[in-house]
């Protein structure tokens, strides 16, 4: 397969294409050249988006670099510039020649003059997908019919190799825009995509079509989006993106029959995600969600390396003051990821104080495992007890809201807690165990609601008291983390959230067997069993009254990472769905003073949105993309 990175010229400078209208300038062209060769590209294409070719200084400097540069250039330009300069482009050095589509005609007349004088193999012809005549736009955008007829036409012009630009440009690559272009293209062997804009899913888009039989799937500034978002200047991750692909080929092309063995099934056949969740979409034997996780799996361990573990290390040490005990807060939760991650942070001669939350459900092997864990690494242990009285009720409320996501309460007062500890200690890291290579799969849409979103958790409180006549007599000790607080303490006092495990080779079973061997840990079975009232939700609440199947977004996460075969995934869903929860129920039921026909008629009850009640959620969204940002520079400066 040929990989080419295409990259955009415009007022003789190189640029990359962001998004549309966003071009970045990539700096001198002699560099690019020789830092994609070192990064593996085997080609590179320039598209002259402005007729820079027509400026002499331009060309010199073109062929100049062309001639240093050891893999094959291809330079598309106008029908003049390239008509007017192809014998000297060619004696500069650059290996083809192509234009980018403007007119049907001269087109055409252009094209049948390159191929009698330059050959086939030289010329290459560009479609640009966001011309509007190429394009129907009735409803979703289509290819017009006049784009099938161009493309007859060039190819019997002689030319063999046709690009699509911008395939995004016609909607989902999986839509039928690629098939009628595969279909009509079925027997010319050189049709190019590239030109799809950012984003991870386009390396899904990209698979699709290599799956289709497209001979070569190439693109600069896509990789370069996909794999580092908007900050890094030239960069094309050959390597990571052949290692898609084979990954994608060795298991899907090259077992034909399995990849279509589950073709009008409604399930994934690698991991457990199916139609019903939002979004999901299958790829050969993969589905968008485990494509997609995987693809961020490989960028983080791309990321690591030694150095970088020991620079976020001494970052910690170094943002220590003077006044302060503690080098950092760790999040405890009493699961394996986070009591890994208070071990490992120990062995690095970090100054840690381990911080849990107890909301009063959690299984009384988790304060086992927790306490053993920190008696005996001497480290000190907060725990923070939750007001039961208050908490019951604020579980009460969610419940008699219908409202899907209930741990908003458990997963915001963890936040909280770490949080306020930090602040208290002037602490400017909180470690965590929340990491990408086990539970960074993207959440299926409506899964959730932000855990931040404190004006939610007290409106739907406020209802419930109000419905149930209870007064508020005093004011409430729940440690709340709402938008404002989150960014005072991010933004403002710079307390640092870090996926502690995806700085190091982290590797759930081994974690596992060193925290049994080392800390005396007992399992609880499956993730986040540790708690009563998350195994009641996500094994019987979320799948009975909310149709949401959220232990096969988990368990999915588990066979990517090979911590599960899909067999054995199977079988747990299948246990579940056998499993006597009447036990729990009562226990959940009991606590909360809930009647068994009061739950019952919960479950009936049909679901009602988080926003149909007061909410911050657009506030929240804006500070996300800030984090993001911030996040992504802070990836680039110091660690
Ligand atoms: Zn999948």
């Amino acid at each position: 397969m040929r990989l080419s990175a295409c990259l955009l010229i415009k007022n003789h400078k190189v640029y990359r294409n962001l998004s549309w209208g966003r071009f970045r300038y990539l700096g001198n062209l002699s560099n690019i050249l020789k830092l994609f060769s070192q990064q593996g590209a085997s080609e590179l294409s320039f598209i002259d988006v402005d007729n820079s070719l027509l400026d002499d200084s331009f060309r010199s400097l073109l062929y100049r670099c062309v001639q240093q540069s050891d893999y094959p250039i291809t330079f598309y330009s106008s029908d003049t510039g390239i008509s007017t300069h192809a014998r000297e482009l060619i004696s500069g050095g650059v290996e083809r020649i192509g234009i980018l589509l403007s007119t049907q005609n001269s087109s055409t007349t252009t094209l049948k003059y390159l191929v009698s004088n330059f050959g086939s193999s030289t010329i290459s012809v560009i479609f640009n997908l966001e011309r509007s005549d190429l394009l129907l736009c009735s409803g979703s955008m289509r290819l017009s019919d006049s784009v099938y007829s161009l493309v007859d036409q060039i190819f019997h012009s002689g030319v063999r190799e046709v690009v699509f630009q911008d395939v995004a440009a016609i909607g989902s690559c999986t839509g039928p825009n690629v098939h009628t272009i595969e279909a009509l293209l079925a027997n010319k062997k050189s049709l190019l995509i590239y030109g799809i804009n950012g984003g991870v899913r386009s390396m899904e888009d990209v698979t699709m079509l290599y799956n289709c039989g497209f001979d070569l799937v190439c693109s600069g500034n896509f990789l370069s989006s996909a794999f580092m978002g908007d900050n890094v200047l030239p960069y094309f991750p050959v390597a990571e993106f052949n290692q898609y692909i084979a990954l994608y080929n060795s298991d899907a092309l090259h077992h034909p029959a399995s990849s279509h063995k589950n073709e009008t099934s409604d399930e994934c056949d690698t991991c457990l995600m199916n139609s019903s969740f939002s979004d999901f979409r299958k790829i050969g034997r993969y589905c968008s969600y485990c494509l997609d996780f995987m693809v961020k799996r490989e960028q983080v361990s791309l990321q690591q390396s030694p150095s970088r573990l020991n620079q976020l290390i001494s970052s910690i040490k170094t943002s220590r003051p003077k006044n302060s005990e503690y080098d950092c807060v760790v999040g405890i939760s009493g699961g394996i990821d986070s009591c890994f991650v208070l071990h490992h942070v120990v062995s690095q001669g970090l100054n840690a104080i381990a911080v849990s939350m107890d909301n009063g459900l959690n299984d009384s092997t988790a304060n086992t495992n927790i306490r053993a864990l920190c008696n005996k690494l001497g480290v000190p242990l907060y725990s923070h007890v939750i007001d039961w009285a208050e908490y019951s009720e604020m579980l009460r409320s969610m419940i008699s809201a219908d409202v899907i996501d209930i741990e908003i309460l458990y997963d915001n007062a963890c936040q909280a807690v770490c949080y306020n500890k930090a602040l208290e200690l002037n602490c400017k890291f909180i470690l965590s165990g929340s990491n990408t290579f086990t539970e960074g799969m993207r959440p299926p849409q409506d899964m959730s609601w932000h855990k931040n979103d404190v004006k939610n958790i007290l409106a739907i409180l406020y209802r419930y008291q109000s419905m149930s006549g209870v007064s508020r007599q005093r004011p409430l000790t729940y440690p709340f983390l709402g938008p404002w607080k989150r960014a005072y303490c991010t933004l403002y006092k710079k307390v640092q959230w870090v996926k502690y495990l995806d700085y190091i080779n982290y590797n759930k079973k081994d974690a596992l067997q060193l925290l049994v061997t080392n800390y005396h840990f007992v399992p609880y079975g499956q993730k986040h069993f540790e708690n009563i009232m998350t195994r009641l939700y996500q094994g019987y609440i979320l799948p009975q009254k909310f149709s949401c199947f959220k232990e096969r977004w988990h368990l999915s996460m588990e066979i990517i990472s090979g911590l599960i075969s899909r067999e054995d995934a199977l079988n747990i869903i299948g246990a579940q769905q056998t499993y006597d929860w009447s036990r729990d129920i009562r226990y959940i039921s009991d606590l909360l003073c809930m009647a068994d026909s009061d739950f019952a008629d919960y479950i009936q009850r049909p679901q009602i949105p988080h926003d149909h009640y007061a909410s911050d959620i657009k506030l929240l969204r804006i500070l996300n993309t800030i984090y993001r940002t911030l996040q992504k520079h802070s990836l680039h400066r110091s660690f």
